[in-house]
């Protein structure tokens, strides 16, 4: 496999960072959980997003919200509604997690969402994608936001062989965070994700269309 040096590592970053968010500008989906920066509602959406699609998510998102407006809603309707509510995603067995979690951010911050990642990542049924998405999304805060579709788009630009736990890697974390901008987190991350669902995809990546064609491995091996 090739390899690159640090040097071309910070270049390709700073690549990557300005051509995604200039296809972002053009190609970013539109999700309700995009246009909220209310940290409660953005929790919400990265819990139900976690192994479900975007598309899916959002046919019953606004309803959700709209019944459980904040996390007061959530413990009040306990954990049988909450599995109920979540059932049309198959994802009915979060109703629990959801609602000790709920139980757990009012006991132990009064009812608001914790604004840093460890308190985050110390929540019920969240990982470290959620909170690192929760804190890019709502406190526009730098964290490396890695999943698979993340993961995917490093591990083939840089040539690096990608693991179940390259999600959690030092070396992941490392170029995620040279390749985030401070000033355009939030906005990095939704066309980060968009772009490895549309462009850079799982099965057919678009690789003859894509602007970061010249410095990805993956394509240069595939020529
Ligand atoms: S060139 Fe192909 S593999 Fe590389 S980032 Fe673009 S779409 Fe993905």
């Amino acid at each position: 496999m090739m390899e690159i040096n640090k040097k071309e590592e910070s270049d390709i970053s700073f690549r990557i960072r300005n051509i995604i968010l200039a296809w972002g500008e053009k190609n970013m989906r539109n999700f309700p959980w995009r246009h909220t920066g209310d940290p409660y509602k953005i929790l919400i959406a990265e819990i139900m997003l976690h192994r479900t699609r975007a598309e899916q998510v959002n046919r019953i998102y606004d309803s959700f919200i709209m019944k459980y407006p904040d996390i007061y809603a959530i413990v009040d309707a306990g954990p049988h509604a909450l599995k109920n509510d979540l059932k049309s995603l198959g994802l009915s067995y979060r109703g629990d997690m959801l609602y000790r979690l709920a139980a757990q951010i009012i006991e132990k911050y009064d009812g608001n969402i914790p604004d840093n990642i460890n308190d985050l990542a110390s929540l019920p049924g969240i990982g470290d994608y959620a909170a690192s998405a929760v804190m890019c999304s709502a406190y526009k805060s730098p964290a490396p936001f890695l999943d698979t579709n993340t993961v995917r788009i490093i591990s083939r630009v840089y040539g690096i062989k990608p693991t179940d736990s390259s999600r959690r890697s030092k070396e992941f974390k490392m170029i995620m965070n040279s390749i985030i901008d401070s000033s355009d987190t939030r906005k990095l991350m939704f066309s980060m994700l968009d772009f490895a669902a549309i462009v850079c995809t799982h099965h057919t990546p678009e690789c003859s269309v894509c602007g970061l064609n010249r410095d990805c491995i993956f394509h240069k091996e595939m020529k």
